[in-house]
């Protein structure tokens, strides 16, 4: 089967205070970067049926520097090639170029189309700049366009959200991933209890997850996965394999790979990815998918999780049916399948059901 390869692109403009993803501002590392991620994808002589550029910002890379790493892999001719991009690096031009490059999904960081919520996330774009971005995209000639919204800054409401689904809908993205913003340790915003303390709290967070997910479905958007929302047959495929425990091989510092039997990460440290042979692969678990961590990771998905037969799976099922009747859940099919009030409690359910299968 083939495989996924998500490559990291570790360049910011500047780093946002809510993100903890591993990025650079020194751009001058770029193309020795690019040569460094050529060198580990030629390194292997997998086949990728889908590729992802997550960042960092890959739209900071040239459409020349894409190129040339697409050229160095091994990819179908069917194959989703996603690339993240920021409003405040790509124009139509740059789209144009990725295009060029081989790129046939894109996925806009704009975190909202509101003024406000921008202003908080110290967003290095408006929100006009963030519609505009989309449109470019469009004229580009992209038919698969993604944009992400963070739910839960002090700005927000109920409406501000609905309202920024509708101008999605209006502007025609394929594709919304809709975050919880979560304040991580290591974070500038996790210092600033002020800030902090202006943020959604929990009960409030539950009602914007639950206003969105109301009006993305209202809009045309099935969620298919706990923050991720598709018009039909526009899921991303990349991100799917993660969640079913497919094959995927991550090139760069602070990627992550589960292929050949074994989940590693690299180094969060560009200068020694840059001046290394190959990366350095530390492995994390050497017999990965196992059945609770596919029952972790398929009940984020709206498919749900296939009950194994035999009594682990009536154990499952005993386990399940009080949910079931609390709305949290639905068993169907042979599976078990969180309802959007299940999402909101997924870790509860999850630690709850793992607990079951490990007793066996
Ligand atoms: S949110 Fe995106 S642009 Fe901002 S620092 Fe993180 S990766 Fe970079």
């Amino acid at each position: 089967m083939s495989k996924g390869l998500y490559i990291h692109v570790p360049f910011c403009r500047r780093k946002c205070p809510y993100c903890d993803f591993y990025s650079v501002t020194d751009r001058s590392l770029a193309e020795s970067y690019v040569q460094a991620v050529i060198r580990n994808i030629k390194a292997r002589s997998e086949s990728y049926d889908t590729v992802y550029f997550g960042g960092g910002t890959p739209s900071l890379l040239t459409g020349r520097q894409i190129s040339d790493i697409l050229s160095s892999a091994n990819i179908a001719d069917n194959a989703e090639i996603s690339a993240e991009c920021n409003p405040d690096s790509a124009d139509r031009d740059k789209f144009e170029e990725f295009r060029r490059a081989g790129i046939n999904r894109i996925s806009v960081g704009i975190q909202s189309l509101d003024n406000g919520d921008l202003y908080f996330l110290e967003r290095l774009h408006s929100a006009a700049q963030a519609a505009d971005t989309i449109k470019n995209a469009r004229l580009a000639g992209f038919e698969n366009i993604s944009a992400d919204l963070m739910l839960g800054t002090p700005y927000q409401s109920k409406d501000t959200i609905i309202s920024n689904i509708e101008r999605l809908s209006k502007l025609g993205v394929d594709h919304v991933s809709a975050y919880i913003l979560k304040i991580e340790e290591s974070t500038v915003l996790a210092k600033c209890p002020q800030r902090v303390n202006a943020c959604a709290d929990s009960d409030t967070m539950a009602d914007y997850y639950e206003a969105a997910v109301s009006a993305l479905e209202e809009h045309g958007y099935f969620q298919y996965e706990i923050s991720n929302f598709a018009k039909k047959g526009y899921e991303c495929r990349h991100n799917l394999k993660y969640w079913r425990c497919e094959e995927y091989f991550g090139v760069g510092p602070s990627a992550h790979s589960c292929i050949d039997g074994k989940r590693f990460a690299v180094p969060k440290d560009i200068h020694a990815f840059i001046d290394s042979e190959r990366q350095q692969e530390i492995v994390t678990d050497d017999s990965p998918c196992g059945e609770e961590e596919r029952l972790m990771l398929a009940l984020r998905l709206s498919e749900g999780y296939a009950i194994p037969a035999g009594s682990a799976g009536d154990r499952l099922i005993h386990a399940a049916k009080p949910l079931e009747m609390h709305g949290l859940l639905s068993i169907a099919g042979g599976r078990i399948i969180l309802t959007p009030q299940g999402f909101l409690v997924s870790n509860s359910i999850i630690c709850r059901l793992s607990e079951v299968l490990e007793e066996g």
